[in-house]
């Protein structure tokens, strides 16, 4: 299945995105994708639910905007210099034991909304990510059974402000939680929908040139690994998300490094997880000040 909500900002409701292509909206028999949705084995009701009757239910335009695929959850996870090219072009060893850093749940916004620069802002940077949702209340789960936590995949954009997460003092968190900074979507599909979420092309593209080209198999630390390691250090609810890390290619790492200026686009693809683009903008703020 793919899971879609649409609708204004706040106030999405719950959708399917069907094999043909058309988008049905299911809120009527579930109210939103959120923890108790996963908590209370919603994935399995929506799959028989859809079988009876998606022919019948309300189709949604596809004019509507996408929000992000699900309700805003306990915590976004990320898994930082999970690819060694990366570690590589930021000039970090590969490290030993997975990172992990926090961004706030606020920065979570539909696929395709503006990439809005924050204030004070000068080193906007992308980064195309596997994000993992976990399906049920993880807790010391050793490696094997990983994967029974896992609801489903999306694409996600990790955007991060080099000079908030680098040169500001303290943890990354800084550079990664500004509202906009976590476009997530075009929908959740869940771990049938795919043959091998440890072997999927991932790309992005700013202005339609290249900037990262890659695959989830060059990860130094795989899906299952990482929802082991993270649910060490605290329990992961229904609906949380772990980010797994980027690959080479993001503005950091190039010399002189190109960041973000309001007018780029930025496009980016993960193999089964659909596509996703941003136009860059500058915050009001911003703009009166300039
Ligand atoms: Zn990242």
């Amino acid at each position: 299945m793919k899971l879609i909500r649409f609708g204004e900002p706040g106030k999405e409701k719950p959708g399917v995105l069907l094999n043909d292509g058309s988008r049905i909206d299911v809120s009527g028999v579930f109210p939103d994708y959120d923890e108790a949705f996963f908590e209370k084995g919603g994935l399995a009701a929506l799959r028989s639910w859809l079988e009876s009757n998606a022919r019948g239910a309300p189709h949604v335009a596809a004019s509507l905007r996408l929000g992000p695929p699900i309700r805003r959850p306990s915590k976004i996870v990320c898994i930082g210099l999970n690819f060694r090219d990366h570690a590589a072009e930021t000039k970090a060893e590969p490290p030993k034991e997975p990172v992990i850093f926090f961004k706030a749940t606020t920065s979570l916004v539909g696929p395709n909304d503006s990439l809005v620069i924050p204030r004070n802002a000068k080193k906007v940077d992308w980064e195309v990510e596997l994000a993992v949702v976990i399906g049920k209340r993880a807790s010391y789960v050793p490696k094997d059974r990983a994967l029974d936590y896992v609801a489903g995949y999306a694409l996600h954009n990790d955007y991060s402000e080099r000079s908030f997460q680098l040169e500001r003092g303290g943890q990354w968190v800084k550079g990664k939680s500004a509202d906009t900074f976590a476009p997530l979507g075009p929908f959740l599909a869940t771990p049938d929908e795919l043959s091998n979420p440890g072997n999927l092309r991932m790309w992005l593209k700013v202005n339609g040139e290249t900037r990262q080209n890659s695959s989830t198999s060059n990860m130094i630390f795989d899906v299952p690994t990482l929802v082991s390691y993270v649910s060490e250090f605290m329990t992961l609810l229904p609906g949380d998300v772990i980010s797994t890390g980027t690959p080479a290619g993001v503005a950091l790492g190039m010399n002189p490094p190109k960041y973000l200026q309001p007018g780029d686009v930025v496009e980016l693809g993960i193999e089964g997880l659909g596509e996703s683009r941003q136009q860059v903008v500058n915050s009001p703020l911003q703009q009166q000040s300039q």
